[in-house]
């Protein structure tokens, strides 16, 4: 049974595989159709050509990413690797919490080893080359290393805790353990901005002046008293940039890029607001927290049902029963799930996106937005003709061309 399960595993992963590939391949092909009559004269020729050149070389890139991700798993999966680091960690240590928080370290530490060198050519080679990347060295290494003690030790935390609720409450412990994760999920829902931002990035409130009255103006005629807008360095990492709201209750804020600012005017930077706005009025971040819970505890259940098989374990050379081999076993046999979720989970946010567009829209702002949003895919060399199945698939926005002719239609 335990080889059955192996050759499945195999299969998943090879599947995954191939699906994405075959989406990068679709998007590739579609490079050369012509760019859809709104977004025309958006990129003179030789910014075009610049444009197809940059996402030729992201698409390289990302294809051999891919392909040693998928080599290296095999080769863990092919060699049992996964039960041979169990076996080392319970010679380790004889504390079962601390066994698995080793495990969880180990296999962090090398997900982060094989995912750097990526980064860092993605930064400092294309990123670079095209004039967008603003990240020293030594800011690059601050944040690897930063980003992989954050994520360490928050799922080192949260998986002792599920681990002891196993040990303690048997095959029941599903149930507390969705609790403490959807308490987890919804900290850091409203907390991310006080807690996580800051070690990466610097936030101030948005200062006096000009746009801060034209801003206030706006809210007021959206019949709010909403005040906290942040401006972020994002300067410090890239010249792309962005837009966000993020957290509820009394920690919410919409976020505004400090490189919007020198490439937008006034009311396009209002627009781009009036859109995150629509996110708070439509109450976008409790559907999404909602939705990752609901998703945790289908997880959690099914896992339960699965936890002391024995077959888990063995199938990733595992020798003895181990709660965490069973748990990656589970993730990668449950991978088709994912592949079935992910054009669910992205037609449910570009919903959200096509509704907060249409909040600006209504309000006077849909021209400004638009003005806005083709600056921004202009700058950052954006790719104006996706795949549709690609879009179908994976994308968590509306193409440019599908939220023009959306506001459009709205204004007229
Ligand atoms: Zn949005």
């Amino acid at each position: 049974m335990a080889q059955t399960l192996l050759w499945l595993i195999i299969a998943f992963v090879t599947l995954e595989f191939i699906i994405s590939s075959v989406l990068s391949w679709l998007n590739t092909k579609w490079m050369s159709h012509p760019v859809p009559p709104e977004l025309e004269g958006l990129y003179d020729e030789e910014k075009y050509r610049k444009q197809q050149e940059y996402m030729r070389t992201n698409k390289r890139v990302s294809l051999i990413a891919r392909c040693v991700s998928f080599a290296v798993t095999m080769i863990i999966l092919g060699f049992g690797l996964f039960g041979w680091l169990d076996n080392q960690c319970k010679a380790w240590t004889s504390l079962p919490v601390l066994q698995v928080i080793l495990f969880l370290v180990i296999f962090n530490l090398f997900n982060t080893l094989i995912a750097l060198p990526f980064s860092y050519y993605s930064t400092f080679v294309i990123e670079e080359r095209f004039g967008f990347n603003r990240t020293t060295h030594k800011t690059f290494w601050l944040d690897a290393l930063k980003s992989f003690a954050v994520s360490t030790v928050l799922s080192a935390v949260l998986m002792a805790v599920v681990y002891w609720l196993y040990l303690t409450f048997g095959q029941q412990f599903w149930i507390w353990a969705t609790l403490v994760v959807a308490a987890f999920i919804v900290f850091f829902s409203m907390f991310y901005s006080n807690l996580i931002v800051p070690l990466f990035n610097k936030q101030t409130p948005l200062p006096e002046g000009e746009l801060r009255d034209a801003i206030t103006a706006a809210i007021k005629s959206f019949g709010s008293k909403f005040k906290d807008i942040y401006i972020i360095d994002g300067s410090k990492h890239s010249t792309k940039a962005n837009a966000y709201f993020t957290g509820f209750g009394p920690k919410k804020r919409i976020v505004l890029y400090d490189t919007l600012m020198d490439k937008m005017t006034t009311e396009e930077i209002v627009g781009v607001l009036a859109h995150e706005f629509g996110h708070y009025k439509h109450r976008d971040t409790f559907k999404n927290m909602f939705i990752s819970i609901a998703m945790v505890a289908v997880n959690l259940f099914i896992f339960s049902l699965l936890v002391s098989n024995p077959d888990l374990p063995a199938a990733l050379g595992g020798t003895a029963p181990s709660f965490i081999l069973a748990l990656v076993a589970f993730s990668l046999l449950f991978s088709p799930i994912d592949i079935v979720l992910e054009p669910m989970t992205s037609a449910i946010s570009r919903r959200a996106e096509y509704r907060a567009d249409a909040f600006a829209t209504e309000h006077g702002h849909g021209e400004a937005l638009i003005s806005g949003l083709k600056k921004l895919a202009s700058h950052a060399l954006s790719n104006l003709t996706p795949h549709p199945l690609v879009v179908w698939y994976s994308y968590s926005h509306p193409t440019l061309a599908q939220r023009i002719r959306a506001i459009k239609q709205l204004s007229n």
